[in-house]
């Protein structure tokens, strides 16, 4: 791990020593504080008036019991997380995760990554995040259903749409946001539609929110080889996963000219050098649930399954990880520097180990952090608070083009601040100190609250 400024190091060890065993929340610290050096050395305030200190402890943790009964008439118990992590901008905005990994280190990381991310945006909108360690794989749309109902009847007296707004994350897709929706709707007796995103078209949802994070992605990249002159035209690009923001960044990739040659589940990868087939995909994903395999045998030739490595041995020019945190490690990095890379940006949330990224930047490989290339998720989402609170609808052309408008000024603000602070080129470091100096201003101004 890089060497931290004198003055963050006593920081970082205090946040370990607070938060014991929460490895992901300690990795997601260290990175950002790694970028803040050069902003300490110049404003030392940061440290002495402990806004650092005060970032890294969320505002307000909700840890609950989730009882519910299965199709067999059991009763099942699993452990519910809201992380109320800084609202100096907003009211907290972040997905809720459901996945048998989910701990509250899971979840304080996310929160934290959140916060900058959010600022990114250049919307209203603070940081946060939740879930639950249950996992829906295998389980019947009832018993989705009154998991989250469960879920709900605890979270909801937490929520508001001035207050805290969830949407999806990993295991949290449409048809739950709509169960949860139903419940909170029905224990308030309020149609409130600001207090979730991701919700359907026909009861207030966005147009684009369900592409937003894939496509925002490609347009960061799209954005990145047009600074170094080039574009996504010819293009040869692996994508990991084959969830909802690996499937729209497919989509986009294709449609910008590009080619995605691989992609992944859980369970293995799939190379089809003819260009993954995002119809099919989407069937068998999506509408039947299945496995990479069932794609390739779907396929009927030219498609096969990766019988060793990763997903990361397919030589590209791009690679887009769009699974899920640590998924991309030294091993795959050396892989994917073998194979020709030259951009890398993340879709899913620190799926890149810190020792990758540092192979990255030494190999010249253009890297962009998943708070700036996956922003697109959560700016969607804020485009639609914004036309839940006007009750209005936009066209899908009109919120595409304010999507491609946001990622484009993240972009152009990473880059700018990166030059501002010294490290040219390094979109990590000018999202870190971009994101970092928006809301520790705003905490500053709003006094010690
Ligand atoms: N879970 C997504 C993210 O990681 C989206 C959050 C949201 O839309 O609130 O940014």
């Amino acid at each position: 791990m890089t060497e931290l400024h004198d003055l963050l190091r006593p920081v970082f060890d205090d946040v370990v020593a607070r938060n014991p065993g929460e490895r992901e929340f300690h990795q997601a610290v260290h990175e950002v504080l790694e970028s803040l050096g050069p902003v300490v050395a110049k404003r030392p305030e940061y440290v002495d008036a402990a806004v650092i200190q005060r970032l890294c402890e969320p505002e307000r943790q909700i840890i609950f019991r989730v009882p519910w009964l299965d199709d067999r008439g059991r009763t099942q118990v699993n452990r519910g997380f809201r992380v109320e992590f800084n609202s100096a901008l907003g009211p907290y905005k972040g997905g809720l995760r459901f996945h048998p990994s989910v701990y509250l280190g899971i979840v304080k990381f996310l929160g934290f990554e959140q916060i900058f991310k959010n600022a990114l945006t250049g919307l209203p909108i603070g940081g946060g995040k939740g879930g639950s360690d249950f996992d829906p794989k295998g389980r019947s749309d009832a018993e989705v259903m009154r998991f989250c109902q469960s879920f709900m009847t605890e979270l909801y007296r937490h929520l508001g749409e001035h207050t805290d707004v969830p949407a999806g994350d990993i295991g949290v897709g449409g048809r739950e946001i709509g169960y949860l929706f139903g419940q909170y709707k029905r224990i308030t007796n309020r149609y409130e539609s600001g207090v979730l995103t991701g919700k359907g078209l026909a009861w207030g949802g966005s147009q684009v929110r369900t592409e937003a994070t894939g496509y925002g992605v490609v347009f960061f990249v799209d954005r990145m080889l047009a600074a170094a002159g080039d574009s996504l035209e010819g293009k040869r690009v692996v994508v990991s996963g084959s969830g909802n923001v690996a499937i729209y960044a497919i989509e986009k990739v294709h449609q910008l000219g590009g080619r995605v040659v691989a992609c992944s589940d859980s369970s293995g990868y799939v190379v089809d050098d003819a260009g993954i087939d995002l119809e099919l995909l989407k069937v068998v994903k999506n509408e039947q649930r299945g496995r990479i395999a069932d794609y390739v045998e779907a396929r009927g030739g030219g498609a096969v399954l990766g019988a060793s490595g990763s997903v990361w041995d397919v030589a590209c020019d791009v690679a887009l990880p769009c699974a899920t945190q640590n998924e991309l490690d030294e091993a795959a990095a050396k892989a994917l520097v073998g194979g020709g890379v030259r951009v890398v940006a993340e879709g899913a949330n620190m799926p890149t180990t810190p020792g990758a990224v540092r192979l990255f930047a030494e190999a010249g490989v253009q890297f962009a952090p998943g708070k700036a290339a996956n922003a697109g998720g959560v700016a969607t989402s804020a485009l639609e608070m914004q036309q839940n609170a006007s009750r209005d609808s936009w066209s899908f052309e009109y919120t595409e083009g304010r999507l491609a408008g946001i990622m484009s000024d993240i972009h152009d603000r990473c880059l700018a601040t990166a030059e501002e602070y010294g490290q040219p080129g390094s979109y990590a470091a000018g999202a870190n100190i971009a994101g970092f100096t928006q809301v520790a201003d705003a905490m500053v101004a709003l006094g010690v609250v």
